[in-house]
């Protein structure tokens, strides 16, 4: 039998008959870019959903977080997860910053508070923690080090959108957090971020490294970069937004199904058993342990073969890249978590049209080794 591969995610796009208005404005409009109604539109709509008052949309969330690192003139060393995907580390990179990893805690994945300080130097400014999978860090902990130390905090909330916490979105959380609108996302806009800061003077600032450095026709005040959102992104974000409540309650479906039909399976964890109730549901990460007949790659094959493409988030470790395998802090016996972590975990297919069929199937799978 032949059937369609299923990836490990598959972009949310809405009827194409309900973009065609959208695009009649904008031909109407002729604004194509720099800041035009559909931005401006985006910016205040993603405030109220989000439950947070400035946010800049930027063209991806790798030129989010570049730039979120110049608006607060993050120099020196950075500490940061090891366990998360690659722009979060080029991202300091390419401000001339070195990333100190530390390792992370083994619940959750994300960086463990108790190892930051001893990672700090004189030449620390910044901690840029991973909210991993959308499950938040231990933020209250990260404040209180960052307190101490007069650090900047700058969140790489890529996998966050709409997750709260008990007294609200956990975007507000550091001086600067940062969202992905890439098209694996949960709410995506093709292409595109976003930057969430907590006032409108640094959101100003931030919106004038977006564009050049631009303050009006003939003052530049930075080497400010283009990173600013066109219409077209932005007007397909608002159309986006009126379906993004019913497809995380999809997600939270199959995550349900999923916990129910792997639960008694012997090596096999999901994580977050015991549910965050706040998280978005964006991924849906296994352990692979010894009590599991198979290696995690022998079950990442044997998926595979099926036509199921579950994906090793994250392996390799970022700290194993050439271009930081060399750096102190990138030792594996300074990260023993992470690189269990990274060992063992499968993410399988997770996305609002994934149907309840094929997550039974794919359990059936992993059932029978
Ligand atoms: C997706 C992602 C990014 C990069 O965002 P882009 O919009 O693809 O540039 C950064 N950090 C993490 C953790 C991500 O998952």
């Amino acid at each position: 039998m032949n059937r369609k591969p299923i990836y490990v995610t598959q972009p949310q796009l809405p009827a194409l008959e309900d973009f065609y208005p959208y695009l009649e404005q904008i031909w109407e409009n002729k604004i194509l870019t720099n800041g035009g109604p559909f931005h401006q539109q985006l910016e205040k709509a993603l405030c109220e959903y989000l439950g947070v008052e400035h946010l800049a949309l930027f063209s991806n969330g790798t030129l989010a977080l570049v730039t979120a690192l110049q608006a607060l003139r993050v120099t020196g060393e950075v500490i940061t997860t090891p366990y998360s995907f690659v722009a979060t580390a080029h991202s300091l990179l390419w401000n001339g910053i070195k990333p100190v990893f530390v390792d992370v805690d083994p619940y959750t994945l994300n960086l463990d508070p108790q190892k930051i300080e001893a990672a700090i130097t004189p030449q620390t400014t910044a901690i840029m923690p991973v909210h991993c999978y959308g499950r938040p860090c231990d933020v209250a902990a990260i404040q209180r080090i960052a307190d101490n130390y007069n650090l900047k905090v700058i969140y790489d909330a890529a996998h966050a959108f709409g997750v709260r916490d008990a007294s609200g979105s956990i975007l507000r959380h550091g001086d600067l957090s940062v969202l992905s609108f890439h098209a694996t996302k949960v709410f995506n806009t093709f292409e595109g971020g976003a930057i969430i800061c907590p006032d409108a003077k640094t959101k100003q600032r931030i919106d004038h490294l977006k564009n050049f450095g631009f303050v009006d026709e003939v003052t530049v005040v930075a080497p400010g970069i283009n990173g600013k959102m066109s219409e077209i992104n932005a007007a397909f974000g608002m159309l986006q937004l009126r379906g993004v409540d019913e497809a995380i309650a999809r997600r939270a479906e199959i995550d349900r199904a999923y916990r129910e039909l792997l639960k008694d399976v012997p090596g096999i964890a999901p994580m977050g058993e015991g549910g965050e109730a706040s998280a978005n549901h964006s991924y849906f990460p296994i352990l692979v342990g010894e009590d599991y007949p198979e290696s995690r790659d022998a079950l990442y094959a044997r998926l595979k073969e099926a036509g199921v493409h579950g994906r090793r988030y994250f392996y390799p470790l970022i700290s194993d890249f050439p271009m930081y395998r060399g750096l102190p802090s990138a030792r594996r016996d300074n990260l023993p978590v992470a690189g269990d972590a990274a060992a063992r975990v499968l993410c399988l297919p997770i996305y609002p049209q994934l149907a309840l069929e094929d997550v039974e199937r794919i359990a059936a799978l992993i059932r029978a080794a």
